[in-house]
């Protein structure tokens, strides 16, 4: 963004972040593209410890309550590190959309605040092995038991697997409805039934975490689903938002 465009707090945040970009060890970079390091943990932690994810988010959840605008700049430095360190740098932004917007005060609580201080990581899963474009035509399934949904699928090409701590998962709750009408969003945590199947001999985007999803009878609290119950459609146009941005300006 042109300089005599922003204002002198806009500037504040783009500079920190140029600087933040600029620590990150080169040693890191070539690591992570041998894929010696799979996932980058302690980068995330650091950017969380400048205080530097999900910008617009409110203090109260680990923010600054700062703009959409702010965001794009810090996301325009970091993305000179590459597509997986700017992936990672972007996702509590995209997961955070969908919690900050349809999330519950508890979920944010333990979920929102937590990855913006880097204590949880996070990923977004969307994408299936049958293709990423249909994504209403999602076959992952979650049936509703007792007090848990119970999620059976897989999902690919998620940026972070390795590494996250829990996943934004899209899943069919209702398979006699309309595609769009039959959808849900879960924050669905690692655990028994959630596996990271596959990391990828990727040819770039290296180092980044990513990997193939398998859920066998993963047990999700009811609590867990984000928004309503086949709201997930709704969920999914809005976390795209930051999504696009952040790949745009990244
Ligand atoms: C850098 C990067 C990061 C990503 N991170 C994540 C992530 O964190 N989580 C996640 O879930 N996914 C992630 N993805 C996956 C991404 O969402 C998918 O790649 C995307 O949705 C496309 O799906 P696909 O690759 O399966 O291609 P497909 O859907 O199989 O499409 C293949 C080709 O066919 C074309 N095509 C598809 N349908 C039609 C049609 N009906 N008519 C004409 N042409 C068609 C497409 O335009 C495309 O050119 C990431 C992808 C990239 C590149």
């Amino acid at each position: 963004m042109h300089d005599h465009l922003l204002t002198p707090e806009q500037r504040a945040v783009r500079d920190e972040a140029r600087a933040f970009a600029r620590d990150v060890p080169r040693r890191l970079l070539l690591d992570m593209d041998a894929e010696r390091v799979r996932y980058p943990r302690e980068y995330v932690k650091e950017a969380a410890a400048r205080n530097l994810l999900g910008l617009r988010f409110p203090k109260e959840y680990g923010g600054r309550g700062l703009g959409w605008a702010s965001e794009i700049l810090a996301i325009e430095e970091v993305g000179v590190l590459g597509t997986s360190l700017g992936c990672l740098y972007s996702l509590p932004s995209i997961v955070g959309e969908a919690i900050h917007r349809f999330g519950t005060e508890d979920q944010k609580k333990r979920y929102l605040r937590p990855t913006l201080e880097g204590k949880l990581m996070t990923a977004e899963a969307l994408t299936e092995p049958r293709g990423g474009s249909d994504f209403f035509g999602t076959t992952t399934t979650a049936r509703r038991e007792g007090d848990t949904f119970v999620l059976s699928g897989q999902k690919r090409f998620v940026v972070g697997a390795e590494g996250a701590d829990y996943f934004l998962v899209y899943a069919r709750t209702d398979p006699d409805a309309a595609p769009h009408k039959g959808i849900s969003a879960f924050l669905v945590d690692r655990g028994p039934g959630v596996e990271v199947a596959h990391v990828y001999g990727l040819m770039g985007t290296r180092g980044g975490g990513t990997g193939r999803l398998v859920f066998r009878d993963a047990r999700v609290p009811a609590e867990n689903l984000i928004g309503r119950l086949n709201g997930g459609a709704e969920v999914f146009y809005r976390m795209m938002v930051p999504e696009r941005l952040t790949s745009a300006a990244g």
